[in-house]
């Protein structure tokens, strides 16, 4: 099976029909891209630049991270790379920030809140990204979004950073796209609201899940209850998508759920974009959606939405799909 994959190392990813789909991947670190090429990546879906910041014990500098960033962006060449900004907080902490403990981490102070508060540290972080984009294919993604005043602010930030380079004489790309991690319900509901000011979405399926379902991620106790293919969840990525395609904009995943075997043919076929994935998952996703209609899955979109449970929802695409 190895082998078969290895084949398409270097092919287009392509449903029966000969639609493309973009398969791109999840990185942590400037050393992960050689996995991703190594495996056929088109691009990098998510780049977690949280791992600049931990495990050591200070802010990384500027330069530090112009490095990094131009590492990624060199290495990939054309090839797009959606960079997330900070996400710390929930399960990931910074002891130098010494940020006091809290009754619900994943309901508190992370990510782009704490961003928000300390621009400081978010504005270092997006020059660093600004001088960087010479030498690729930025796009700039927000983590955590809850409202429209949140991605507004960052905005307006990145914007004013960009003036401020510029008048310092600095070259900065003039194409990069800005989005937003879909992750918090609640930006899910009001996606047409978002749509018409973001460049992109990026369906974070790992928090939108537990945040959908009020069930810890990390919690083995309430496992039960993290369900993707939930049908409560498939119609918030449904209405993230739809509203995405009405104003013109793409969607992509950036969770677990794009690459699982069960979601890929329903996500096919509620018109995901982009699938973000870890490296070894693109070649068997590759090897998967060649056998799968797009047309085929789309047309079963309404009675997948409508079914009540994720057994349902399972069992239907097994039988559809022979998986
Ligand atoms: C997500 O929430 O789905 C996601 C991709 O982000 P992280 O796993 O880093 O929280
Ligand atoms: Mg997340």
């Amino acid at each position: 099976q190895k082998k078969e994959w290895a084949k398409l190392k270097d092919e287009p990813t392509v449903t029966s029909e000969g639609e493309h789909v973009e398969l791109v991947a999840n990185i942590g670190t400037p050393d992960d891209v050689e996995g991703v090429l190594n495996n056929g990546g088109e691009g990098v879906g998510l780049y977690r630049t949280e791992f600049l910041y931990m495990g050591k014990s200070q802010l990384p500098t500027e330069e530090e991270q112009y490095d990094a960033y131009s590492s990624v962006l060199k290495q990939m060449g054309d090839k797009p790379v959606v960079v997330r900004t900070l996400d710390i907080g929930g399960d990931k902490e910074l002891d130098y920030l010494d940020l006091p403990d809290e009754m619900n981490p994943f309901l508190g102070y992370r990510a782009i809140r704490l961003c928000l508060e300390r621009d400081d540290i978010f504005r270092v972080q997006l020059r660093a990204l600004l001088r960087a984009s010479v030498h690729g294919n930025l796009k700039i993604m927000f983590p955590m979004i809850a409202t429209l005043e949140e991605f507004r602010q960052a905005k307006a930030i990145l914007d004013e950073e960009r003036e401020n380079l510029v008048s310092e004489g600095q070259e900065v790309s003039g194409d990069i796209e800005v989005g937003m991690m879909v992750e918090i319900p609640a930006t899910a509901v009001i996606a047409r609201q978002f749509a018409k000011e973001v460049d992109f979405f990026s369906i974070g399926t790992n928090d939108l899940i537990q945040y959908t379902m009020a069930a810890d991620r990390m919690n083995e106790r309430v496992s039960y209850l993290y369900q993707p293919y939930s049908p409560a969840i498939l119609n918030l990525i449904n209405n993230v998508i739809e509203a995405a395609h009405a104003e013109g904009k793409w969607a992509g995943m950036c969770g677990e759920m794009a690459g699982d075997e069960i979601a890929i043919p329903i996500l096919l076929g509620l018109g995901l974009d982009e699938f973000s994935m870890s490296a070894t998952s693109i070649l068997p996703a590759r090897t998967q959606i060649r056998d799968l209609s797009k047309k085929e899955m789309a047309s079963y979109k309404e009675e997948i939405l409508a079914m009540g449970t994720s057994e349902e929802v399972v069992e239907f695409v097994k039988e559809k799909t022979q998986a």
